[in-house]
C-alpha cells in the first residue's frame, strides 16, 4: 500500500502527462532504484504464491482439528497471536554480531496447522501488517517483509498440505511436511533477504545465503518445534499451554542476562579505554564521542563546545569518524542546562530519544554533550546510565581543563626555557643534593662543559675549581643566608682559567635545601683588565724609578760637592743624568704613543711620514747608537732604499736590537743581516738568548705584554716596545715578525717595501 502511495505521489508530480502513460512513467522511474525493484519483485512473487495457495488449496481444511474453539474466533485470535509473536523480539548476541529472533515463525506454524490454507495466509499476513503498523516501520521495509513472508508462508502451506494430505491429526506425513516446509520457508525468506542485503552491502546475494543459511535453519527449526509442540499441547491438554511459555521465557531471560552481561563487558572495555584516553589528554573530545557512543549503543553522539558555533559528532554509520557541522537546532535552543535532559520529540533523522548532559567540571563549563538513538525499545538509557553519562561528561570537562593547564604549562615552560637559554649570563639550577638540574647554553660556553654532561652530576664534579679555599664557595648558601654571591676561578677542560661570579638564590623548606638557582657571570675579562692595570702601575712606577734614582743621586752629589769635583767627574755625572733623563723621556714618549694607538692599526698613520731611505745606513746607525760591541753587522755593501719614515725605522730597529741585547747573555752576539726578496727588504736581528715560548710568540706584540713575570722583573721593560714597533712598521707598509726557539735564540725581522726594486722576474 505504501509503495502504491509513493507511486501515486510521484505520478502526481509528473502531472503534465495523461493518466496511464503517466503512471507507467512513474513506475519506471521508481524501478530504476535497485532496492525498490527488488521489493516490487518480492511482492509480486508473494502475491503469485498466495494466489496459488488460495485457489489451489481452496477445498482444503485445517491440518489439525479438535481445538474446540469456534472457527470464527480462531482467525482473529491467531492474527493477534501472530502480531504479538512478531513484536516479541529476543536479541541474541553471538560474538560481535547481534541476531534478532522473533517468535513469528512459531506462531506461523500454529496458523498453518490450525487454520485452513487461505485463513492461515490471512492470519500470518494480517499479523505482520498489524505489527509493522504498531511499530511504525518504514513503509518500504514493511512492504518488503509482507512480500517475503507471504511468499515463504505460501510455500510452507503448500508443502504441509501436499505432503501431509488431509489427515485432521498429527501424522508422519504432516510432521515431514512441517519440517520440509519450515526449511523451504527459511530458504525463501533468506533468498529474498539476500537480494536486498546484497545490494546494500554490495556483495553477491549467494554469499549472504551461504554465510547465513546454517544459523537461519537452526533458528527456524527451533521456532518450528516450539510452534508444533504448542499446537499439540493446545490440542490435547490446553491446560498445560501456559507452561509452554516457561522454557521460552527462561531461555529469553537467560539470553537477556547473558546479552546484558556481554553489553556490560563491552561497555566496561569502552569506558576503560576512555579513562586511558582522558588520562592521556590527547584528542579527548573525539575519543569521548567515539567510546561513549559505543558504550551506550547510541546512534549519534554530539558535543557542542562553549563559545563555538560548530558541533562535533560521531555517528554509528561511521563510528570512528569525527564530523564537524552546524549546531543541531534542538541543542541550540536548549540553553545552559545544569543536569541531564531527556528529549523525545522533534528530533531529526529518525532519532527517537536523546539524552543531553552538560560538560562541566571543576567550576568550569566546556559545553554540552548529547547522545541519541533510533531505537524504540524502552531499555535504552536507564537512570543509572544517565548518571554514568553525566559523570563521564564531567570527566571529559576535567580532562579538557587538564589539557588546557598542560598547554599553558608547556607554554610557560618554553618561555622560561627561552629565557634560560638566551641569557648571556650562565644559569644553573641545583637540587637539594647539590646535583645539577639545569645548565644553560651560556654556562656551557663559559665552562666548556655541555648541558648533557653536566645535568644529573654533583656540581663539585662538574666545575673544576683548582684553589682549595675557593672550592668551599661552590655552595655558600644556608638557611640564614639563602642569597649569596661568591667569586672563584674555575678551570676549563682546555686548561684556560675563568674567573666566575656565582650569585646564589636558594629555597629552603623545613631547614632543607630544595633548590638553588645560580646566575653565573664570567668576570675573566674584567679580572684580567684589573690585573693588567695593577701590573701596569707596578711596571710604570718601577720603570720611572729606575732612571730617577741615579738622577736624584747625582743631582744631590753635584749640589753638595759639585765645586770639589774634577771637571771630568762633573761631566760624567751630567752625562749620566742626561742619559737617564733621555731614557725617561723615551719612556714617557712610548707611553704617550701607545696610549694614542687605538685598536685600529690605521690610527698610527699620523705618526709616520712617507719617504725613501737607505735601510743599510739606518741599521748601521741604530747599531752604533746602542754603542755595544756585541752587535755584528752583516749588510750588503750598497744602499738599499726602502719606503719608510727614517726616524720611525730607526726607532723600530733600535728596539729590536736593544731587545736582542737585553734578552741574551753578555758574551753572545746580536747579528744584523739583510735579505732582499722581490719588492721587499727584510732586516733580521738575530740573538742567541733565552728565546720565547711558542704560546707567547703572538702575544709579545700585545700592549704591555711581557713574557717576564712583572712581580719579579729580572729585566726591566714596559712591554710596549714590540707593540709600538709593529704598529709603526705596518704604518710604513711593512711588518715586524718573529721566529724564536726557547733557550736557543730569536730572530726579529723588520720587513719594508723596497723603493727602487726591479719588478720580480715572471
Ligand atoms: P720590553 O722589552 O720593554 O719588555 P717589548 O715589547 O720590547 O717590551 O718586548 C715584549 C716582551 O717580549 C719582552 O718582555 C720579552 O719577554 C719578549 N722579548 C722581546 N724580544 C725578545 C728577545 N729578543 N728574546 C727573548 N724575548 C724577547
Amino acid at each position: 500500500l505504501g509503495l502504491a502511495a509513493q507511486l501515486v505521489s510521484s505520478a502526481q508530480a509528473d502531472a503534465d502527462r495523461p493518466g496511464l502513460p503517466r503512471a507507467v512513467g512513474a513506475l519506471r522511474a521508481q524501478l530504476r532504484d535497485p532496492i525498490q525493484r527488488r521489493v516490487v519483485g518480492v511482492v509480486l512473487v508473494g502475491a503469485a504464491l498466495a494466489g496459488i495457495v488460495a485457489f489451489g488449496l481452496a477445498g482444503h481444511g485445517s491440518v489439525l482439528r479438535g481445538l474446540g474453539v469456534p472457527a470464527a474466533a480462531l482467525l482473529p485470535g491467531l492474527t493477534v497471536l501472530s502480531c504479538l509473536a512478531e513484536m516479541t523480539v529476543v536479541r541474541l548476541r553471538h560474538g560481535e554480531a547481534v541476531e534478532e529472533l522473533s517468535l513469528y515463525e512459531a506462531a506461523l506454524i500454529i496458523d498453518v496447522l490450525l487454520l485452513p490454507p487461505r485463513d492461515a495466509l490471512i492470519a500470518a499476513a494480517a499479523g505482520l501488517v498489524l505489527a509493522s503498523a504498531l511499530q511504525r516501520r518504514p513503509v518500504v521495509k514493511a512492504v518488503f517483509n509482507l512480500g517475503t513472508y507471504t511468499a515463504a508462508t505460501a510455500v510452507l502451506i503448500l508443502i504441509v498440505h501436499l505432503l501431509g494430505g488431509r489427515p485432521g491429526e498429527m501424522t508422519l506425513g504432516v510432521l515431514v511436511g512441517v519440517v520440509v516446509g519450515t526449511l523451504a520457508f527459511t530458504g525463501v525468506n533468506l533468498l529474498c533477504l539476500a537480494q536486498i542485503l546484497g545490494v546494500l552491502n554490495k556483495v553477491a546475494p549467494w554469499r549472504i545465503v551461504r554465510s547465513e543459511a546454517r544459523l537461519s535453519a537452526y533458528m527456524a527449526v527451533g521456532t518450528m518445534v516450539t510452534g508444533l509442540t504448542t499446537t499439540e499441547i493446545a490440542l490435547h491438554s490446553p491446560l498445560l499451554l501456559p507452561f509452554m511459555a516457561m522454557p521460552a521465557l527462561a531461555v529469553t531471560y537467560a539470553y537477556r542476562a547473558a546479552a546484558r552481561e556481554a553489553d556490560e563487558h563491552a561497555r566496561s572495555a569502552c569506558l576503560l579505554q576512555l579513562s586511558h584516553a582522558l588520562a592521556e589528554r590527547e584528542d579527548v573530545v573525539r575519543q569521548f564521542l567515539v567510546l561513549v557512543r559505543e558504550a551506550f549503543g547510541a546512534d549519534l553522539a554530539v558535543v557542542v563546545l562553549e563559545n563555538d558555533d560548530t558541533a562535533l559528532s560521531v555517528e554509528s554509520t561511521d563510528p570512528t569518524a569525527l564530523r564537524t557541522g552546524p549546531i543541531p537546532r534542538h541543542l541550540a535552543t536548549l540553553g545552559r542546562i545544569d543536569g541531564p535532559v531527556h528529549l523525545a520529540e522533534d528530533l531529526p533523522g529518525g532519532l527517537r530519544r536523546m539524552v543531553v548532559v552538560p560538560v562541566q567540571g571543576g567550576g568550569r563549563r566546556f559545553g554540552t554533550a548529547a547522545f541519541a538513538t533510533r531505537d524504540r525499545s524502552r531499555g535504552w538509557m536507564t537512570t543509572g546510565d544517565v548518571t554514568l553519562l553525566a559523570s563521564l561528561a564531567s570527566a571529559l570537562a576535567v580532562a579538557m581543563r587538564g589539557a588546557e593547564h598542560l598547554d599553558r604549562l608547556v607554554d610557560e615552560t618554553s618561555k622560561l626555557q627561552a629565557v634560560v637559554e638566551q641569557s648571556a649570563e650562565g644559569i644553573m639550577v641545583i637540587d637539594g643534593d647539590g646535583t645539577v638540574q639545569v645548565w644553560s647554553r651560556a654556562l656551557a660556553d663559559i665552562t666548556g662543559v655541555d648541558a648533557a654532561e653536566a645535568t644529573g652530576r654533583p656540581l663539585a664534579t662538574v666545575l673544576d675549581v683548582p684553589v682549595e679555599e675557593e672550592r668551599r664557595l661552590l655552595m655558600p648558601v644556608s638557611v640564614e643566608q639563602p642569597k649569596a654571591v661568591a667569586e672563584l676561578t674555575a678551570r676549563r677542560r682546555d686548561g684556560e682559567q675563568r674567573r666566575l661570579r656565582l650569585a646564589h638564590s636558594a629555597v629552603f623548606t623545613a631547614g632543607l635545601l630544595v633548590r638553588d638557582v645560580v646566575v653565573i657571570s664570567d668576570l675573566t675579562r674584567e679580572y684580567r683588565t684589573e690585573r693588567l692595570k695593577s701590573d701596569f702601575i707596578a711596571m710604570v712606577s718601577h720603570e720611572l724609578r729606575t732612571p730617577l734614582t741615579p738622577i736624584i743621586g747625582y743631582v744631590d752629589l753635584l749640589r753638595s760637592r759639585g765645586e770639589r769635583m774634577t771637571p771630568q767627574k762633573r761631566l760624567d755625572a751630567l752625562n749620566l743624568i742626561g742619559d737617564r733623563a733621555g731614557h725617561l723621556s723615551r719612556l714617557v714618549e712610548d707611553l704617550l704613543l701607545a696610549s694614542r694607538f687605538g685598536d685600529n692599526p690605521d690610527d698610527v698613520s699620523l705618526q709616520v711620514s712617507a719617504g725613501t731611505h737607505d735601510l743599510c745606513a739606518l741599521a748601521t746607525q741604530a747599531a752604533r747608537d746602542l754603542g755595544s760591541a756585541r752587535v755584528v753587522l752583516d749588510l750588503p755593501p750598497g744602499p738599499v732604499l726602502a719606503h719608510c719614515d727614517d726616524g720611525r725605522a730607526l726607532q723600530v730597529l733600535a728596539n729590536l736590537i736593544g731587545n736582542g741585547l737585553k734578552y741574551s747573555a753578555e758574551e753572545t752576539e746580536v747579528a744584523i743581516g739583510m735579505r732582499l726578496d722581490g719588492t721587499r727588504v727584510h732586516v733580521d736581528v738575530r740573538d742567541h738568548g733565552r728565546g720565547i715560548p711558542a704560546d707567547q710568540l703572538a702575544k709579545v706584540f700585545d700592549k704591555f705584554h711581557r713574557v717576564e713575570d712583572p712581580m719579579t722583573m729580572s729585566t726591566s721593560g714596559t712591554g710596549l716596545g714590540l707593540f709600538i714597533a709593529r704598529r709603526l712598521a705596518r704604518a710604513m707598509g711593512g711588518d715586524v715578525t718573529v721566529v724564536s726557539t726557547l733557550n736557543s735564540g730569536s730572530v726579529f725581522t723588520l720587513s719594508l717595501t723596497r723603493a727602487n726594486a726591479e719588478p720580480p722576474a715572471e
